[in-house]
């Protein structure tokens, strides 16, 4: 399964991968040498909008996706076809926040991190195992649902 390493200027990108289930990681401090080098040791593709970076990535043997478009939908579409990595919203989802696991949960075990009437109009639940955050099907689920819908359309 393909893992990727985000350049820092793509934040908002990365948080969209992880809702689709891709596992990615960013870093808006690391140095182009010091991406490389985490792209190799961690086995991940970088994704980037930077040519030198890109030649760089082919020079060292580094798998890269260079990034063409403005447009986050597009972005990723780009990167499912190059690098075929599957997508399956929500059952994949990692957490948008830590890239951590998500599991289902049942109300019980939300209570406290859910509003109200959340808690009794959402059918779903989802915590992540690694930082705790909890996500329901609300207004922001809404807007991920499109946006997986939209993906999907350019594929
Ligand atoms: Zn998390």
């Amino acid at each position: 399964m393909a893992r990727l390493l985000l350049d820092g200027m793509l934040g908002r990108l990365c948080t969209w991968c992880r809702v689709l289930g891709i596992d990615t990681v960013f870093s808006t401090t690391a140095t182009d040498t010091e991406m490389l080098e985490r792209a190799k040791g961690e086995d991940r593709i970088l994704v980037t909008m930077d040519r030198e970076l890109v030649e760089r990535c082919a020079k060292n043997k580094i798998r890269c996706v260079s990034i063409a478009s403005k447009k986050t939908e597009e972005q990723i579409a780009q990167i499912i076809k190059e690098t075929g990595v599957p997508i399956d919203f929500p059952n994949d989802m990692l957490c948008p926040a830590c890239n951590g696991g998500m599991k289902e949960a049942i109300v019980e075990d939300v209570r406290g991190s859910v509003p109200e009437d959340a808690q009794s109009k959402s059918p779903r639940f989802w915590k992540c195992v690694s930082c705790g955050k909890v996500y329901w099907e609300g207004s922001h689920w809404r807007n991920m649902l499109k946006f997986y819908e939209k993906v999907s359309a350019l594929l």
